[in-house]
């Protein structure tokens, strides 16, 4: 199964194709050997991954609590039995936690900071991990490149709400989102935000990536900001492409997201 990896000074960031449109993530800091293991889709192509490297797991982290994103635990732990960090709200229905989180927690990884913000709309009890000091988050079903998650549980509200402490990253911010979904994501975006040249250029990346079976995930926070609808709700040209110039941007967020849903 394929891989990609980002290196920074500090930092090695590994996405993991898993299953038929999942990624999982390694993060790991070079300085101590500490690697953490983000959302666990399917076991074979993580262990492959970590066997290749001859990495262990110091952690692993779960975003939510949908099987797509925990099923491959069970196998992953028989191995590398590490600590196990997930949403406290969802300890009822995620495998067993080692330590429960909720929204403005931190924890370390090595030596870096990671803050878990809750960001409900996808399920109620979604959680995101930002590690700053790697110029990453897991954001998985919450927001993605292009796009974000269906709101299965939460309302709009919620979700709006959950995009905008994410928007609240540092532009240069890894966004590790959980799926390969960002093809169909801009196809549904060009409709709603046509106008947008920096949507069009990145619609020409996407296609080139892709022919090359390349990975559009991780995506950076700056990009998705010029080019996700989502996060381009106040955009005057986006609004009256829909409408609603005199909406509030959570109504405006509202019937993006259900375009999509009937797209
Ligand atoms: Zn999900
Ligand atoms: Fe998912």
């Amino acid at each position: 199964m394929p891989s990609e990896m980002i290196e920074t000074d500090s930092h090695i960031l590994v996405t993991i194709a898993c299953l038929s449109d999942n990624y999982a993530f390694l993060l790991r800091d070079k300085a101590t050997g500490d690697v953490a293991l983000i959302d666990v889709p399917e076991a074979a192509p993580i262990l492959a991954e970590l066997a290749a490297r001859n990495w262990t797991l110091s952690q692993i982290w779960l975003t939510h609590h949908h099987p797509d994103h925990v099923q491959g635990l069970a196998q992953i732990l028989s191995e590398y039995p590490a600590p196990v960090y997930g949403a406290a709200a969802d300890a009822h229905r995620l495998p067993d936690l080692d330590v429960s989180l909720g929204d403005g927690d931190s924890f370390t990884l090595g030596s870096a900071l990671v803050d878990v913000i809750d960001v409900s709309g996808h399920t109620v009890g979604h959680i995101a991990f930002h590690v700053a000091a790697a110029h990453a988050a897991f954001t998985a079903d919450s927001l993605m490149a292009l796009g974000c998650g269906r709101l299965f549980e939460g309302t709009p509200e919620q979700m709006h709400a959950s995009l905008n402490k994410m928007a609240a990253w540092p532009d240069e911010t890894q966004i590790c989102s959980g799926h390969e979904y960002t093809t169909a994501n801009g196809k549904f975006a060009l409709t709603v935000d046509a106008d947008n040249t920096a949507l069009h250029q990145r619609m020409n990346d996407i296609a080139k990536a892709r022919a090359e079976d390349k990975f559009t995930v991780p995506s950076t926070l700056a990009l998705e900001r010029a080019t996700n609808p989502y996060l381009r709700v106040s955009d005057p040209s986006l609004r009256a492409a829909i409408g609603l110039q005199d909406a509030t941007d959570t109504e405006v967020f509202a019937e993006v997201r259900a375009r999509k849903d009937a797209f």
